[in-house]
């Protein structure tokens, strides 16, 4: 067996409920908490009870789009002005990560530049962050227990990442109940997301033991879940597994990377207003069959061959499906879920040299089971509009 790493939060606590569990929690953490969250959430009252029950006193930050830099930077200036000691995160991934950058740079003390990669200096942090609790409120990212934060550099039309194992969150509290709230079109995005992140590290050239029970486990739940949850937002059992898919995708991605799909959702996320579960959703079918021909053609022998056809098998639940069965099966969903077309958000052919040119650059490319040529990637952006 090969060598691997594996780094997550400190503590995972999932399951239904849990949330009344929040205040305790914050409490072991510190006493003036800064609270990053979304603009409404219908257990907000509820958790700001727990906290005050827990003498917890709060700042609050609100976060309502995909974070940026410059939204970092004034969130880190309040938290530091109002003498915080902890961060809680309450929202969807852009409420999570916000909050896992204020709390790498309470306690680092460079600027946020100093650190980011691809557009700033990449430099490594130096102390651990402030101790955070991390409480997701949709299913999809799975950040509540990734070591990254993705932040978005409009100037450069692209989002990178803050990504350091000193900045994973102290402790990552899963309710599923907080994700019933959720609209059919942002379970469906995020549900896609979730799915992109049991799948991409699963191929990834950086896949391991470990990530890849997390990701057999996670496909074979999304093969009924996202669908149920899509039809049903108070279907109990489907909110539960979509919350579970979410946080093994965030374990099998922190420790294994990602691929092709995720290296284009950077550049595109950067450059359009698109909700970043919508692109994934778009690109995973393309990518996932433009990856199998390439293999086919350029290394017959890979054994990441055998794995696309365990995906068909997974995902369309029959034992003799192929790897092309499982493409079908993703392009189907994507119907089904009425995922629109990239051209939806304002991208139009003459972007997709410059996309193609950033997503080379993208940290996830890296970790794509082939080395996708330009040619490749153009096909699949065509496709994508
Ligand atoms: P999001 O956090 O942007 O939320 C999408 C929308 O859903 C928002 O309008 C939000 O207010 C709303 N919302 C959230 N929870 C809700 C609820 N329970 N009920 C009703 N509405 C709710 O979406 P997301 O997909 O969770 O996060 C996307 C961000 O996460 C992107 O910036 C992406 O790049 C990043 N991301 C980070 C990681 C990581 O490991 N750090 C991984 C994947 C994606």
């Amino acid at each position: 067996m090969k060598a691997f790493e594996f780094a997550t939060a400190q503590r995972i606590r999932f399951g239904w409920g849990v949330l009344e569990e929040s205040g305790s929690i914050a409490s072991t953490l510190g006493r003036r908490a800064f609270l990053v969250r979304g603009k409404k959430h219908p257990d907000l009252p509820r958790l700001m009870d727990l906290l005050d029950q827990s003498r917890v006193s709060v700042v609050e930050f609100v976060v309502t789009e995909e974070p940026s830099v410059d939204l970092v930077r004034q969130a880190v200036a309040q938290a530091r002005a109002a003498g915080c000691d902890c961060v809680i995160g309450f929202g969807g991934g852009s409420v999570l990560d916000t909050a896992k950058a204020v709390s790498a740079l309470l306690t680092n003390t460079g600027c946020l530049e100093d650190y980011l990669e691809v557009v700033g200096q990449g430099q490594a942090l130096e102390v651990l962050a402030a101790p955070c609790l991390a409480i997701p409120t949709t299913a999809g990212t799975g950040s509540e227990v990734t070591r990254n934060a993705v932040l978005g550099v409009p100037e450069a039309g692209v989002k990178v990442s803050l990504r350091s194992h000193l900045m994973l969150p102290t402790v990552a509290l899963v309710d599923p109940a907080l994700t019933c709230s959720l609209p059919p079109k942002i379970t469906a995005y995020t549900g896609m997301d979730a799915l992109t992140q049991v799948l991409e590290p699963y191929v990834s050239v950086r896949a391991n033991p470990m990530t890849d029970l997390f990701c057999r486990e996670g496909l074979q739940r999304a093969s009924w879940a996202l669908l149920a949850a899509f039809k049903d937002g108070n279907d109990k059992d489907a909110r539960t597994a979509m919350t579970w898919v979410s946080l093994l995708g965030g374990l099998a991605l922190a420790n294994a990377g990602l691929g092709a799909v995720h290296g284009l959702a950077a550049p595109i996320g950067g450059m359009f207003k698109a909700p970043h579960g919508a692109i994934c959703a778009r690109l995973l079918p393309l990518v996932t069959r433009v990856n199998l021909q390439a293999l086919r053609n350029r290394q017959p022998e890979n054994p990441i061959l055998e794995r696309y056809h365990e995906i068909a098998r997974w995902l369309t639940r029959r034992e003799e499906a192929q790897a092309e069965d499982g493409v079908t099966w993703l392009e189907e969903m994507v119907d089904i879920l009425d995922i629109p077309g990239l051209g939806a958000y304002g991208m139009t052919h003459e972007h997709i040299p410059t996309i193609v040119e950033r997503g080379l650059r993208a940290s996830s490319m890296k970790a794509n089971p082939i080395a996708l040529t330009a040619e490749e990637l153009t096909m699949i952006l065509e496709e994508a509009l």
